[in-house]
């Protein structure tokens, strides 16, 4: 179990050679998914000869929330796409190097930037969430709720990163695909097309203003 790192937890196990022990909810946690791929890989027949480039030659950009599942809501398969997703399928710097690597080397040419109603990066704002890290100059006011608590300070601390937070859901789209779109390094040729992904059921809306800005200048 070395690839998992213990806690401080008070929950903790020893294990028979004396080191702390996963804790027993890490432990069913783990073997739950360990069992899982395995049972994958006893199914995994023809995936054995995929090849890294796209089938479907379309790259997805989507929020990571849980409760999508980006193979499901648009019918992909292993070899179909590639799928970058963070915290409000937001156009970084780090995703617009994915999407030009996904271009340039492995030939996609339609990529989606998928956005969701009920989306946690619409509910705070940027400073908020520093508020909440104790990372702004209002030290009486934080939050001293455990999950927030743990903020190493020094010089280094990146108070002002950009968490990408949004106000407004279709403009967040129209942002994203116009940021993609000039960005010098992505192919002119390539389509991006925005859509909103409606959480409690499941459909697809379609952001005219985002695909105008999208289409191929080329
Ligand atoms: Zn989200």
């Amino acid at each position: 179990m070395s690839f998992v790192e213990n806690t401080s937890d008070e929950n903790v196990n020893k294990s028979e050679d004396g080191e702390n022990a996963l804790p027993k909810a890490s432990m069913e946690l783990l073997q739950s998914i360990v069992e899982a791929n395995q049972s994958y890989v006893s199914s995994f027949g023809e995936k054995a000869k995929l090849v890294g480039a796209p089938r479907r030659k379309v790259a997805i950009l989507t929020c990571m929330d849980a409760r999508m599942d980006p193979a499901k809501f648009l019918g992909l398969s292993e070899g179909d796409a590639h799928v970058i997703r963070n915290a409000g399928g937001r156009a970084s710097e780090d995703v617009i190097r994915s999407l030009v690597v996904s271009a340039k080397l492995m030939g996609t040419t339609d990529w989606f930037v998928i956005h969701h109603t009920s989306c946690g990066m619409q509910s705070h704002t940027d400073e908020e969430i520093r508020h909440m890290l104790g990372l702004d100059d209002h030290a009486e006011h934080h939050h001293h709720d455990k999950k927030w608590r743990h903020v190493w300070k020094s010089a280094r601390t990146p108070a002002h990163m950009e968490w990408m937070t949004f106000g407004d859901l279709a403009q967040s789209v129209v942002d994203d695909v116009q940021r993609i779109r000039v960005h010098p390094l992505v192919p002119s040729s390539v389509r991006v097309y925005g859509y909103i992904y409606h959480i409690h059921h499941g459909t697809l809306e379609s952001i005219a203003e985002a695909n105008k800005i999208g289409e191929p200048t080329e």
